[in-house]
């Protein structure tokens, strides 16, 4: 007997014959002698229709309410969930993040969780009651209602796996498995069975969304297995665990890309110490994640300063950047949203080289130009125009030969 601890995404949860599958697979489970937690998030499409909601009243609405607002589409479908299993003769109780008391931190709209109190949980499994627990949203210091971030429940269901030391943590979705690429993208895409954790974090924070990245970092923490899968078919999907020998076998393990992101250029930035320290404290006091950096070769005594930041963040940036500039005496801020992140990820590279070589060749054999490179340990990432995205990802997936991958 195993403790399972299963989430069911939008499309899992899409109708309501869906939801009814959901507490078929559900009690299978119990059948088959495990005992099962089940995490839920809103029904396809209903955050992004709370989100527009929102939208239609104010371009910044106040975090507190919007949470509020956005929390609701797992309230929803957790009840419909545990009226189903209830209506096919199986006990269950839904609660809200709330009820189980998941605490956060106070940062609305991207909360990070800092414990789950197990005791409710635990009381339920001991009755054979199944529990039906809402993803994406917690409770703050001070009893308000926080949310994870898009696509948060899946770090509500591995905090409440570690939490309560599950066996493994079950996430199903509408692909069979973690693929060497955005299946919806590249047909050749590949299912991988296994992935380690590092390697699915990296291509998580680079923008295959198939996990959030929060979910990785516990699970990496608290060595949570998670098994991915198709909530629509029966069999294996992949496994997100422990590397192992054979992992560095394969130099890259995925492609995948980000068009989330939007990049500032500063031009004429007097070149003296302190200047940077300048511009990225007050983006960084405006609470706006930088990722690229590049700098320029000074020329004269002035450079050019060029990083990236989240879409979603650049008039807030272009403020704050606008004001530091005329401040350090720096001349043109220029924005552009049109670009791309296309990264190949795998353990693999720390022993193997060429990885650039072949990747820049890759692009320039179909005229893609880069704009912008960064690298670490086991990623090589390249910004580039938007509109070549799918192409990018193409070329790359087969210039790595991961349409024959072995893993
Ligand atoms: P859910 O609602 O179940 O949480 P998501 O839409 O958040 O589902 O995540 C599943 C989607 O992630 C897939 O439909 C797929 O298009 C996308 N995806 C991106 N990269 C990958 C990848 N490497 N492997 C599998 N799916 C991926
Ligand atoms: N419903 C939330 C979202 O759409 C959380 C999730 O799906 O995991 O982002
Ligand atoms: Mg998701």
């Amino acid at each position: 007997m195993a403790l399972i601890v299963q989430k069911y995404g939008g499309s899992s949860v899409g109708d309501i014959e869906r939801v009814r599958k959901v507490a078929q697979r559900v009690i299978e489970a119990k059948e088959e002698g495990n005992q099962v937690v089940v995490i839920v998030s809103a029904m396809a499409g209903e955050t992004d229709r709370l989100i527009g909601l929102a939208d239609q009243i104010t371009e910044m609405p106040n975090g507190r309410e919007y949470d509020v607002l956005v929390s609701t589409g797992e309230q929803v479908a957790v009840a419909l969930v545990a009226m189903a299993l209830e209506s096919q003769g199986h006990p269950a109780r839904s609660f809200l993040g709330s009820q189980i008391r998941i605490t956060t931190d106070g940062a609305f709209t991207r909360a990070r969780i800092l414990g789950v109190d197990t005791e409710r949980i635990l009381k339920e499994l001991e009755k054979g009651t199944i529990a039906v627990i809402a993803g994406f949203q917690g409770i703050d210091g001070e009893g308000n209602i926080t949310t994870l971030g898009r696509g948060g429940s899946d770090t509500t269901a591995v905090a409440v796996a570690a939490a309560l030391k599950a066996d493994y943590c079950e996430i199903y979705t509408d692909v069979e498995g973690i693929y060497t690429t955005n299946p919806a993208i590249c047909p050749e895409a590949k299912k991988l069975s296994k992935i380690s954790y590092e390697e699915m974090l990296e291509m998580a924070s680079l923008g295959a969304k198939v996990l959030q990245s929060r979910s990785l970092e516990f699970a990496m923490k608290h060595r949570v297995p998670i098994h991915v899968k198709s909530s629509f078919s029966k069999g294996e999907g992949t496994w997100v665990m422990e590397e192992d020998e054979q992992m560095e076998d394969v130099v890259v393990s995925g492609i995948t890309y980000d068009k989330g992101e939007a990049k500032i250029t500063i031009t004429k930035v007097p070149d003296k110490p302190g200047v940077a320290s300048k511009i990225f404290s007050a983006v960084s006091e405006a609470n706006i994640v930088v990722d690229m950096i590049i700098q320029n070769i000074s020329a004269e005594g002035y450079t050019d300063v060029t990083f990236t930041i989240p879409q979603t963040d650049l008039n807030k940036a272009l403020e704050v950047v606008r004001k530091v500039s005329q401040e350090i005496d720096a001349g043109e801020v220029r924005s552009d949203s049109n670009i791309a992140k296309v990264s190949v990820v795998g353990v693999g590279m720390r022993s193997h080289s060429g990885i650039a070589a072949r990747t820049f060749s890759a692009l320039a054999k179909e005229g893609i130009n880069i704009m912008m490179i960064s690298t670490s340990e086991i990623k090589l990432s390249c910004v580039i125009e938007a509109k070549y995205t799918e192409l990018a990802v193409q070329v790359l997936h087969e210039a790595f030969e991961l349409g024959k991958t072995k893993r």
